[in-house]
């Protein structure tokens, strides 16, 4: 066994890689090369610090308990099938969200813009540009700034307290934003003009609920993070709203 031959091997050798053979050809070569006898006693030297120093960790409690639990589901017998069903149905919903959101990317981008003009509102303490209840302030205080009639309601009567209005830009365009609230939420109605009429459509995103829709003209995008339910009663009162109030 040459020098060469025998430095591929030292490595095997140490961890007891080697078969039978091999390793006896390799304890040969050592006890007659000093070279190649140094480099097994250095390569042994840094796998005993290697096992010394590096840092183990012990399982945490219950893990081996956990992994034996699923391992078992995995191989759940055939009875089981209604699981299986489920996983199935799962499985194809999942696809079919992905599917849906892979489809509608532009309007994927929307309802992100939607909510990410809601979270800014909220974050930085600029909620109103105009705080104010009164409806014949905020709808006149939008004239000048925005080329439509904003048709700022309140409905505190309700239980959704009109708290101001703000000046917000969304898909680049000037959209004027009228603020509820309703107990400690914040509800943020973005009003523009719309070209096209269009159904009402719902999403949720990052926790936050959003609906939109046209109605005469105008395009509203509501955001919030109230149960569904109390959107829809806010969207009832929008849509039904007399707009000469
Ligand atoms: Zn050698």
């Amino acid at each position: 066994m040459t020098c060469n031959e025998a430095s591929r091997l030292i490595g095997p050798f140490v961890d007891d890689e080697l078969d039978v053979r091999s390793a006896v050809d390799v304890e040969g070569h050592l006890a007659r090369c000093a070279a190649c006898a140094q480099e097994k006693s250095e390569i042994t030297a840094l796998r005993d610090t290697v096992r010394e120093r590096l840092p183990r960790f012990d399982p945490p409690d219950g893990l081996e308990d956990r992994l034996f639990r699923a391992t078992r589901v995995v191989a759940l017998p055939k009875r089981r099938i209604p699981w299986r069903g489920a996983a199935l149905v799962a499985a194809a919903a999942c696809a079919t969200l992905v599917a849906a959101s892979t489809l509608h990317p532009a309007r994927d981008a929307a309802v992100e813009e939607i909510v990410d003009a809601h979270v800014r509102s909220l974050q930085a303490q600029h909620l109103t540009d105009v705080a104010s209840s009164d409806q014949h302030t905020v709808k006149p205080w939008f004239q000048g700034r925005i080329d439509f009639a904003v048709p700022a309601r309140d409905f505190a009567d309700r239980g959704f307290v009109l708290a101001g209005g703000r000046l917000d830009v969304l898909s680049g365009h000037p959209a004027a934003a009228l603020v509820y609230r309703r107990r400690q939420h914040v509800l943020n109605l973005f009003v523009a003009p719309a070209s096209t009429d269009e159904p009402r459509r719902d999403f949720s995103l990052r926790g936050y609920r959003i609906a939109t829709w046209t109605q005469d003209g105008l395009r509203y995008r509501l955001v919030s993070d109230v149960p569904a339910s109390e959107s829809d009663e806010l969207i009832s009162l929008l849509r039904g709203a007399d707009s000469s109030r």
